[in-house]
């Protein structure tokens, strides 16, 4: 595959590499920063929380509490949702692996359950097989930008008594039902790194309604102190403060929040963009015998971070690896969205066992991520679908 007489790679579709994501930032966005930078804060000001009511305001939740990054969010949510040894927590092994190890940190134990094999989100049935009276909280994560069966998963954990944590890193700006994410879950994650709907450098969110979540994520996002008089056990005070968790420093920076603030006013336009994309690529891909194109749930309104593409293995006379590297020799930044995280080392040291979830398998097995975001031109977009075509010609049996 990589020999140089191979005639792909000496001839490529592109000249440059294609990244698979990509931030875009602007001169609005510079000035941003810059204007923070000449200020009186650059962390713990008044950016912060005017990032927060913007978020808030956008999804439709209550509250929304900043943090350093998604990982740092999500581990927050954990906390607040009062996860700890021995508790259980539910969920999807195609995920990056931060959704799974935020229960690490708190003591808790992740339990896998399969994807749907269509949509490649956590499936709903699944998750209700391995419900256990451990079970505290079901993490939900929108996989490519597609939002879960959130109508069934919030019924299932108000049900069993679960908390719903949704993990939305790539599904800012979707909706599912006519309703934003982000107003679903009792706490919703959204992350700001470069390859996300929008930047923030490194940057997190938690949305939520519930005062109770959003108390304890202040907290635990500042070394689990407060110095809320309401909150105070005693008060000797105005200089008075009370550590009352442990917490971390998780804190985000006022550049950072000027950034997203300012990102947040072209999040529509990015969204519709990446959709103009993913269609293409649907209407490329799709009549392809052997691909299969990522299949949206009828209630389902993407915001596609990822475009995933399938290649069945029967239909190719060549495997995943050689398909992927033609794409790479033709300069197409493909890339591979997710190993199952319980195959990680890591987690096989933990005791977790090959086969549990066989539909997230499969998938992993097949799958190549095609470069998304919007700042693609349209001759970027018509080289990956050249390349694409290219590859298949070549490898179709
Ligand atoms: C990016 C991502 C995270 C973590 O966010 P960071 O901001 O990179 O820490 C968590 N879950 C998923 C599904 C992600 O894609």
């Amino acid at each position: 595959m990589n020999d140089i007489s191979d005639p792909s790679s000496s001839n490529p579709v592109r000249s440059t590499l294609l990244p698979y994501g990509q931030q875009w930032i602007d001169e609005q966005d510079i000035e941003a920063v810059v204007k923070v930078l000449r200020g009186d804060f650059i962390t713990q000001g008044p950016a912060i929380e005017a990032f927060e009511t913007k978020i808030a305001n956008y999804v439709g939740a209550k509250y929304a509490v900043a943090y350093t990054n998604g990982t740092a969010s999500l581990h927050g949510a954990c906390f607040a949702a009062g996860i700890g040894q021995g508790d259980e927590v539910i969920t999807t092994p195609i995920t990056f692996l931060a959704s799974s190890n935020c229960v690490l940190y708190q003591g808790g134990t992740p339990v896998f359950a399969d994807i749907d094999i269509n949509t490649y989100n956590i499936d709903p049935l699944d998750i209700e097989s391995k419900i256990t009276e451990r079970t505290k909280a079901i993490i939900a994560v929108d996989f490519t930008g597609q939002p879960v069966e959130i109508d069934r998963i919030s019924m299932l954990a108000r049900d069993r008594n679960l908390v719903l944590i949704q993990d939305a890193a790539h599904s800012l700006g979707a909706s599912y039902a006519g309703r934003k994410v982000g107003a679903w879950a009792d706490m919703t994650m959204f992350s700001f790194h470069p390859v996300k709907h929008i930047t923030t450098g490194e940057g997190g969110v938690i949305t939520t309604d519930n005062e109770h979540y959003y108390r304890k994520l202040l907290m635990f996002r500042s070394h689990g102190m407060t110095r809320n008089p309401k909150e105070l056990i005693r008060n000797e005070g105005p200089w008075y403060y009370e550590m009352q968790e442990l917490g971390y420093n998780y804190r985000m920076t006022d550049m950072q929040a000027a950034l997203g603030l300012s990102q947040m006013d072209k999040l529509d336009g990015f969204v519709a963009r990446r959709r103009e994309i993913a269609a293409l690529y649907n209407e490329s891909f799709s009549s392809l015998q052997g691909l299969i194109v990522p299949k949206q749930h009828s209630n389902a309104e993407s915001s596609w971070h990822l475009y995933v593409l399938r290649w069945l293995p029967e239909y190719f006379a060549e495997s995943r690896e050689s398909l992927f590297l033609a794409l790479r020799n033709e300069n197409i930044g493909v890339n591979v969205h997710y190993i199952p995280v319980y195959l990680q080392p890591f987690y096989k040291k933990l005791g977790y066992q090959t086969g549990v979830c066989p539909n997230a398998e499969t998938y992993y097995d097949t799958v190549i991520t095609l470069p998304l975001f919007p700042r693609m031109t349209e001759s970027d977009v018509a080289d990956v679908i050249t390349a694409v075509k290219k590859v298949y010609a070549r490898f179709k049996n």
